[in-house]
């Protein structure tokens, strides 16, 4: 008997965890049968639409517009009568008390936002309550208060806004992507189209009544919905000056191709397979909370999940064992009830996707764990997943999976755990655990991501720049370095330092 199973018999915790339902209420939410796209500040009629899901029941909640190259045609003139006819020439003290003001309904109205989010996307109430809002608040407060101090953050180069953003946005995080994309663009005297992903694209058309209630100038944001056919069009389109794009690698690749030449700018913010290392004097009780947040958070669709663990060896069985003892208390389910730590797989591709890297899993070598837990019959559902016996070069271990599934590997020595977690085509995020900070600095220093977390993992600051390296894509997102690329400058260079 191992020494964790011996405390087992003598804690106190019960065996079950039976939870009473407590669902949050679905009533704070008010949808239209149909929407259109937000052009102008109005509502255009559609000429195509599709119907948009929840993925914890399949139900259907609403239809929204397929948007044609005609239609994001439009928007692109709206944004850009918007930009030449006021915006990038009102003091940019007003820009910022527009900010200001959509953060401060975003925040009044953080309740109706979480539970559309909950709905649409199958992320956890909590999570959507207590990250994706006060986070996606946040990003508003923290670009409204650079909006007037653009030559101090750049000095000496005077900055100017780009013109017209084309901005392109993935289903995981729906409403806090659009903050990411809309609070620096707007900040920096940009107008915008954006097209939210096609399965969640419910918060983005509400996220539309914000900016009427913040009485923000018609055709500075534009929304228009649809899937990657939408999204072809806005990158093509003449009109946009620059593309900003969180998505996969793959479509990442493919919009470059289209833009090079053409001068536009463009940051790309595409996948990852972040290595979550743990060394054996790491506070472990901490450190397994933090495995569990790194790739169990929104079901593991976060572009910077730390899917792959690497152990130190003298540690692997101790942190194994607490790790599926800790899966065995998650609870998975119902997206809004406040109790769910695991929801709803976003769609039934992304489902299928996860199915197919999991066999690949099983059939290369590697031993798979899941808890014992009861799906729900409808809707679209994985089970925490960990993998033990991983060789690196399993596809387990080399490909993004988006969903809530670790890989488990080993090392003996900071060198080979550098070597271990730079030996993959990414390089978006990294987390360390340990007691030395002479070791968390000596780390950081050679680990090729662009985040590295210490003792700690999946945390955001909208003063915190985010962005990758390699084939995680370039460009920042969060920060002054998230200004930037919503800038242009007349060539001079900063002086002084
Ligand atoms: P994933 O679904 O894996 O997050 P995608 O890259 O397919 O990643 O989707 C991210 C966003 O990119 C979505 O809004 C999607 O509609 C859009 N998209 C998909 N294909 C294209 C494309 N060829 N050009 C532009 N945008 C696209």
């Amino acid at each position: 008997m191992t020494e964790l199973e011996r405390k087992q018999d003598r804690t106190p915790v019960p065996k079950e965890w039976a939870y009473a339902p407590a669902p949050e209420s679905r009533d704070v939410v008010t949808l239209d049968d149909r929407y259109g796209h937000y052009v102008g500040g109005k509502w255009l009629e559609p000429s195509e639409t599709y119907t948009t899901i929840s993925p914890a029941t399949e139900e259907p909640l609403a239809e929204v517009g397929q948007a044609t190259p005609e239609e994001v045609e439009a928007a692109v003139s709206a944004a850009r009568d918007a930009f030449e006819n006021g915006w990038s020439g009102i003091p940019a003290a007003e820009r910022a008390k527009y900010l200001f003001r959509i953060a401060r309904i975003l925040q009044e109205r953080a309740r109706e936002f979480a539970v559309l989010e909950s709905l649409n996307g199958g992320k956890p109430i909590k999570e959507s309550r207590d990250v994706d809002l006060p986070l996606a608040a946040a990003h508003f407060f923290y670009y409204a208060g650079w909006a007037d101090k653009l030559e101090y953050a750049f000095p000496n180069r005077r900055p100017q806004p780009v013109g017209v953003a084309g901005q392109i946005i993935p289903w995981n995080f729906p409403l806090l992507m659009l903050s990411w994309k809309i609070a620096p663009a707007l900040a920096a005297g940009n107008t915008v189209v954006l097209k939210p992903a096609e399965t969640t694209p419910l918060s983005a058309l509400l996220f539309a009544d914000v900016l009427r209630q913040a009485e923000l100038p018609p055709g500075v944001v534009n929304i228009v919905t649809g899937d990657g056919r939408t999204g072809a069009a806005l990158v093509k389109s003449e009109g946009v000056d620059k593309i900003a794009f969180t998505g996969s690698t793959d479509v990442g690749k493919a919009i470059q191709r289209e833009l090079a030449g053409t001068g536009k700018k463009l940051t790309l913010e595409l996948g990852g397979k972040a290595a979550n290392i743990i060394f054996d004097d790491a506070a472990l009780d901490q450190a397994v909370e933090g495995i569990i947040n790194g790739i169990y958070f929104n079901q593991g669709h976060v572009c910077c999940a730390g899917s792959r663990l690497l152990v130190q060896e003298s540690i692997y069985e101790p942190v194994v064992e607490k790790l599926k003892r800790r899966l065995t208390t998650l609870r998975v389910g119902d997206p809004l009830d406040k109790n769910t730590d695991v929801g709803a797989i976003n769609s039934k591709e992304q489902l299928e996707r996860i199915r197919e890297l999991v066999e690949s899993g099983e059939q290369e070598g590697a031993e798979i764990y899941q808890p014992p837990c009861r799906l729900p019959e409808k809707g679209y559902w994985f089970a925490p997943t960990v993998f033990t016996n991983v060789a690196q070069s399993y596809r387990i271990a080399q490909e993004e999976i988006f969903g809530p599934v670790l890989s488990i590997l080993t090392f003996r020595t900071p060198e080979e755990a550098v070597e271990k977690a730079n030996n993959t085509p990414y390089g978006l995020s990294a987390g360390v655990w340990t007691e030395k900070g002479s070791r968390i600095l000596w780390m950081a220093e050679r680990l090729r991501a662009g985040v590295v977390w210490a003792n700690t993992f999946n945390r955001f600051d909208p003063s915190s720049p985010f962005g990758g390296y390699k084939e995680s894509g370039f460009g920042r997102e969060g920060g002054r370095h998230g200004l930037e690329p919503y800038m242009q400058f007349d060539g001079s260079q900063p002086s002084g330092g």
